[in-house]
């Protein structure tokens, strides 16, 4: 390790473990906390980021960031050193532009404002959490406009922080193909499958062996549980201390079955790509996923890709039907797998098909572009999103619950986040086609065998933490870069096969 860089340490480590503790709460806080704790446990949290930020942004270390950037002291460093001086210069970016004070202020707000969604969305009632929206929102747009230095789109920064080189301008293009592929395929789809009787799935299922079939799914697909836990929160999260302690949630209903399994699985996703983070970087600025877009693209690979196919269930369809015999009794293998394919406009994002699933982004993606650009404001939020829905699923959400407040991310400030679900849907089927190319992967389904898959995937991906980008990754792993035509034709290809579209 360089001199200068072992001088450096110190000030990293504080900041890591800051933000580690930042986290416990906010794990805490959407988990076990009192309803009433919000509020002043988010002092605690102002104190803690206020730290975190002075830890990191100060004289010395910006003097000592300066220094590592001279070509006589970036020699000295170590590739993981390197990453992490890379990462130091992109928070400087993000925080230096923004007065500690406005910061700390920002927040302990969004820790508030959660615990306001939560209540605004179990009492329908937008009114009582639009003013902390609108406070959300201005924080974020003057924020943001403090980093575009007037050059940038301030929503074009935001974007940028989730997933680097998707901007409106790249995002606008995939959003166009999808709205021109996807659409007229849903809707011939939809019709084919009103036939698939899917009232199972809306039985009464105890609540208890719900609970105890997702451990088991989610253990089956590879989550370790000496390195993690699972508990229950209103929107199922991911949340990582660091590679040896990764904390997932779910969400159990007891009418509805499908609901909670993949949620599990998705997260469980979420879940491996931090638990397989090499041990050399984790706690480290570079030792979490390397995007928003990568981070989606594995939960997805797992809940779509693995956990949607027919070759998955094939070893363990019984044992759900055995864990509960009375619904499923009568439900064939393969009427299951059509059930949980069944592709039709709804209203909640999170329980949408793959199919009406980027519609639902398109819409977020349009929304928050109109907030930025300052075409639309908070108190006008349900109407548009209403007006939104309809034009492209067709259907108008009855309650602002399953509307406008449905999400959890605006609430923590999260704008820009939605379209890294999409990126990382998109990746997540390059890589698919990429591994069906290489490896038995069905047949590895079909045996119950998913250590191959989650050791390559380990191997291409999740070691390197945010050490190389995700299109470093990409291209490394399949030779090619982002490519927008592979996500199009999986949904094509599967639909068609599925319900024998063409016949
Ligand atoms: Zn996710």
């Amino acid at each position: 390790m360089s001199k200068t860089f072992e001088k450096l340490k110190p000030y990293l480590d504080k900041a890591m473990a800051f933000q580690t503790a930042r986290s416990l709460f906010e794990w805490d806080e959407q988990t076990l906390a009192p309803l009433e704790a919000a509020e002043y446990t988010s002092k605690i949290v102002g104190t803690l980021s206020d730290e975190y930020f002075k830890s990191l942004i100060n004289d010395k270390v910006r003097k000592l960031l300066k220094k590592l950037q001279e070509e006589k002291e970036l020699d000295e460093l170590t590739d993981h050193e390197k990453a992490i001086i890379k990462e130091l210069n992109k928070i400087y970016e993000q925080l230096e532009s923004i007065p500690p004070k406005e910061y700390r202020a920002y927040n302990e707000l969004t820790s508030i404002s959660s615990r306001k969604w939560v209540k605004a969305k179990k009492d329908n009632c937008f009114d009582d959490f639009a003013p902390y929206l609108q406070k959300i929102v201005d924080y974020k747009k003057k924020f943001a406009n403090y980093r575009a230095k007037g050059t940038k789109n301030p929503y074009d920064v935001l974007l940028g922080d989730f997933e680097e080189g998707f901007g409106i301008k790249e995002l606008d293009i995939l959003f166009e193909k999808v709205k021109q592929e996807i659409i007229p395929l849903l809707k011939k789809v939809s019709e084919k499958a009103t036939t698939i009787d899917k009232s199972y799935n809306y039985l009464d299922y105890d609540l208890d062996k719900q609970k105890e079939f997702c451990r088991y799914l989610s253990g089956y697909v590879g989550f370790d549980f000496n390195r993690g836990v699972i508990a229950e929160s209103a929107h199922p999260f991911t949340l990582s201390l660091h590679n040896h302690d990764v904390r997932i949630t779910n969400h159990i209903y007891s009418n509805n079955l499908e609901s909670a399994m993949f949620s599990i699985i998705h997260e469980s996703g979420h879940a491996i790509y931090e638990m397989s983070v090499d041990d050399a970087i984790t706690q480290t600025l570079v030792g979490g996923g390397t995007s928003m877009g990568m981070h989606e693209s594995q939960s997805r690979f797992f809940e779509n890709m693995i956990g949607r196919s027919e070759f998955f269930w094939e070893p363990i369809y019984e044992k759900l039907v055995a864990t509960y015999p009375k619904q499923l009794k009568d439900i064939s293998l393969i009427h299951f797998i059509k059930g949980i394919n069944k592709a039709a406009p709804s209203l909640i994002r999170t329980e949408a098909d793959e199919l009406s699933y980027p519609l639902h982004i398109i819409i977020r993606y349009e929304i928050e572009k109109m907030i930025f650009s300052g075409e639309i404001t908070v108190a006008e939020l349900p109407k548009i999103w209403n007006q939104k829905t309809m034009e492209y699923l067709g259907i108008t959400p009855p309650t602002d619950s399953a509307g406008v407040l449905q999400d959890t991310h605006w609430s923590w400030g999260e704008f820009g986040y939605f379209p890294s679900y999409a990126i990382g849907t998109a990746i997540s089927a390059q890589i698919y086609s990429h591994m069906k190319e290489i490896m038995p992967f069905d047949q590895y389904l079909k045996e119950g065998n998913l250590t191959p898959i989650r050791e390559y995937l380990k191997d291409s991906i999740h070691k390197y933490g945010s050490t190389k980008t995700s299109k470093e990754i990409l291209y490394n792993m399949t030779g090619e870069e982002f490519n927008a035509d592979y996500y199009v034709n999986y949904l094509k290809d599967k639909y068609e096969k599925l319900f024998h579209l063409n016949k």
